[in-house]
């Protein structure tokens, strides 16, 4: 059984192909600049390649170029896409909503479209997407939405609260909701496999460091907190997003330099975290190897985000009283070795250890903690594919 697994921004649509009778992706792609010019990127496992400029003003132009890859192109892995079981979308905001995945109707489409003030450069985009996929494959094709928010949904409500005014809350939905659940879902119970335990035995602290970052606490097999908030600006810095700050900061720059909301937001979501603080890189391998060669500038990104880390991790320790197991993941977590040994040698009073040549590991699931360590420390390769196609799945299977 195939799944089409789709992940659509406002100019762009990243999508998967997996074959579910062994996980295992037929194809990948993305196109891009949609509404202004179209270019699709294709790829198959075996390594063939497909790539094109074609119109797409918009995102049913883009589906129609996904087809042609899949179908006629060189790089072709299927005959019609009627061997396409489901389609299963990622959706970033299912605010209070959505508290796990579930078949797209009108109504649903409708809840997402609704949430979009709380994810304005996201939930539209979904919603074009679902209607675009419903244009191009007609009803035939069930559509499954997977969202970043629902892990997290189990937060209790003084975790999940802001202390503001309640009527914001109530007016307005103003709480934390997370983001990367589909992530930490997936990270978490892999970790507690790999623990050889049930993950409702455990608990366990998952980091996903990316170009985005979170880090959530997962007690009991459920999520008990996460670092992102109301967006996914808060938490800690970031490639391109500044984390938490104090509020003031807000209000004291607009001020000063005569900011618009829209302008705060794209200092704070485009332009801060290692980019700001370094002011040459978002990207953490640059931001490495000028910090060996000493700049000053990255030297203090590099220390910042590390011990934001840190802070989160043992904030998440006191939290649930205690740590059985840590993963790292994401393109960070999962490739950068000297961040997982500051952290980890950073904890050493909980008594873990983990084994430095082991360490040196770069993009595969391995275990870092040595046999004395009093607390499991692993590598888990993120797929959050993977897991919108097992949710769609299970859903289509009912
Ligand atoms: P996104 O959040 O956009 O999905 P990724 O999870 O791909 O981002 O993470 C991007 C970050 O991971 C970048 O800071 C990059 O430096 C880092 N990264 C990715 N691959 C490697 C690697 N092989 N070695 C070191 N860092 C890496």
């Amino acid at each position: 059984m195939k799944i089409f697994v789709v992940n659509a921004g406002s100019s762009s649509l990243k999508y998967q192909l997996i074959d579910m009778d062994n996980e295992q992706v037929l194809a990948k792609g993305i196109c891009e600049r949609i509404g202004t010019s179209g270019v699709i990127s294709h790829k198959t496992p075996d390594g063939r390649v497909y790539k094109a400029e074609t119109p797409m003003p918009t995102h049913s132009e883009a589906f129609e170029a996904v087809v042609y890859a899949m179908v006629e192109s060189d790089a072709k892995v299927i005959d019609s896409f009627d061997e396409v079981s489901a389609i299963g979308h990622r959706i970033v905001q299912g605010g209070s909503i959505f508290k796990e995945s579930c078949l797209v109707t009108e109504k649903v489409i409708e809840d997402i479209s609704a949430l979009g003030a709380m994810a304005p450069l996201h939930n539209p985009a979904h919603v074009l997407a679902i209607r675009a996929c419903i244009k191009t494959f007609g009803d035939k094709i069930p559509q499954v939405v997977v969202f970043d928010t629902s892990f997290h949904q189990t937060m209790p409500d003084y975790v999940y609260m802001y202390g503001l005014p309640y009527e914001y809350y109530e007016k307005y939905g103003v709480r934390r909701y997370g983001a990367h659940g589909t992530s930490h879902r997936f990270v978490s119970a892999r970790l507690a496999e790999l623990c050889g335990k049930d993950k409702k035995d455990l608990k366990m602290i998952t980091c996903h460091l990316g170009n985005g970052c979170s880090i959530s606490a997962v007690k009991d097999g459920v999520c008990y907190d996460t670092s992102m908030g109301f967006t996914p600006l808060d938490g800690f810095m970031m490639g391109t997003r500044c984390g938490g700050l104090d509020p003031s900061v807000v209000t004291f720059l607009a001020e000063k330099e005569g900011l618009t909301p829209a302008e705060i937001n794209e200092i704070c979501n485009k332009k801060s975290g290692l980019l700001g603080i370094s002011g040459f890189s978002n990207d953490s391998r640059d931001i490495e190897e000028a910090a060996a060669n000493g700049d000053k500038r990255a030297i203090l990104a590099r220390d910042m985000q590390y011990y934001q880390i840190l802070k989160y991790i043992g904030a998440y320790i006191a939290a649930m009283d205690g740590v059985d197991a840590i993963a790292f993941t994401g393109g960070i977590g999962e490739n950068n070795p000297r961040l997982r040994q500051w952290i980890c040698d950073s904890l050493s009073y909980l008594g873990i250890k983990i084994d430095s040549k082991i360490n040196e590991a770069h993009g595969k699931e391995v275990e870092l903690s040595t046999a004395d360590s009093k607390v499991k420390v692993f590598v888990v390769p993120t797929n959050e594919e993977l897991a919108i196609a097992r949710d769609t799945l299970a859903i289509i299977s009912k």
